[in-house]
């Protein structure tokens, strides 16, 4: 049932799917799930609402027949879903998914590496926003510790769910001096560390453009110390830009959303554990694919309505981003996976 890659509003194709398995997660992250607005009290999606194993599956096969090849799981955070491996190992299976990757914290994550790498993972990137515990607990907001994401890493490289991607947001006046203790700490090593702009992503975490530290000041800190050249893109639509060290010590990459956007080359789609899709990180509104799925369609009917949904879209958040847009209710990056 292979088509045509349909292309969206701006020549974009879907290649990439992030699906999230769960809108709960075990951290609150100052930048994401603020405990203020994630309280005790705060009202998760109910357990029929969520997609279950087979409706991602349908998703997935739709979406790989219009073109998309690589696929990710996340959260909130996807280790919290019961039964995981068994969803990996559906979408391992089909035909046409090149990349199965996991965005994960990484706390649940030594247990089950090799599990998930059996089950047919390719790999994993893992958030860690700073190496000293006093820096790290303050930004995940419940007091876990660094040593059990190093745990994760170690696991997660010798189950071969390597080369491990670390994405570590930077937030000013929270863990700028991070920034030089994750470099040194990960090079020489096969991880490569990734340098988040920090984002204006949903409408609860009291974004300043102040706190912003630009991925050009990172570069250029890292440079300082260890000199770096840039690295050309693998591929359309990868999203950091990568640098290696000049005395081959590896590689870091950016992500900036905020101060280089790159949204020209977007070609993300993303899907909510409740089956939304959103066609844009800074979206306030998805479609619902989960209905489709629900209604009796056939496997050509979804795949021509996730068509219709993409070749009418035309975000590109980023490079229009306002003092005023900043305000829009954007949907919860918690609730979409980043
Ligand atoms: S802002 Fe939206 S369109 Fe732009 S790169 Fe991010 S997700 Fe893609």
């Amino acid at each position: 049932m292979m088509t045509a890659a349909p292309l969206d509003l701006l020549g974009r194709p879907m290649h990439d799917l992030r699906i999230s398995v769960t809108d709960r997660c075990n951290f609150r992250c100052v930048y994401c799930m603020p405990k203020e607005v994630f309280g005790r009290d705060h009202a998760f999606l109910p357990r029929a609402e969520i997609l279950d194993f087979e409706e991602i599956e349908r998703i997935v096969r739709a979406s790989v027949a219009l073109g998309v090849r690589k696929v990710r799981l996340t959260g909130g955070e996807p280790l919290i879903r019961r039964n995981l491996d068994a969803l990996v190992g559906m979408l391992a299976a089909v035909d046409g998914v090149e990349d199965l990757t996991l965005t994960t914290n990484a706390s649940l994550l030594a247990p089950r590496a090799s599990a998930l790498a059996a089950a047919g993972l390719h790999r994993v990137t893992i958030s860690l926003d700073a190496l000293d515990d006093a820096t790290f607990q303050r930004m995940n907001d419940v007091g876990f510790p660094v040593a059990r994401v190093l745990e994760g890493i170690a696991a997660a490289e010798a189950a071969g769910l390597g080369p491990v991607k670390v994405n570590t947001v930077i937030q000013r006046g929270m863990n700028e001096h991070a920034v030089l203790a994750l470099a040194e700490h990960f090079r020489g090593t096969e991880t490569t560390v990734r340098f988040i702009e920090y984002m204006d992503v949903g409408h609860s975490n009291g974004w300043r453009l102040d706190d912003v530290v630009p991925a050009a000041e990172i570069v250029a800190a890292v440079d300082a110390r260890w000199p770096l050249e840039p690295v050309d893109a693998e591929y359309r639509g990868e999203v950091a830009r990568r640098y290696r060290y000049r005395d081959g010590g590896g590689e870091i990459g950016v992500i900036s959303s905020v101060t280089q956007p790159f949204c020209g080359d977007c070609t993300r789609a993303r899907l909510s554990a409740d089956g939304q899709l959103f066609t844009c990180l800074f979206a306030t509104s998805g479609h619902d694919v989960r209905a489709v799925v629900r209604s009796g369609a056939t496997d050509v009917d979804l795949a021509e309505a996730l068509r219709a949904i993409w070749t009418d879209r035309s975000d590109r958040y980023s490079e229009l981003r306002t003092l005023e847009t900043v305000k829009q209710p954007k949907v919860e990056m918690s609730f979409i996976g980043g």
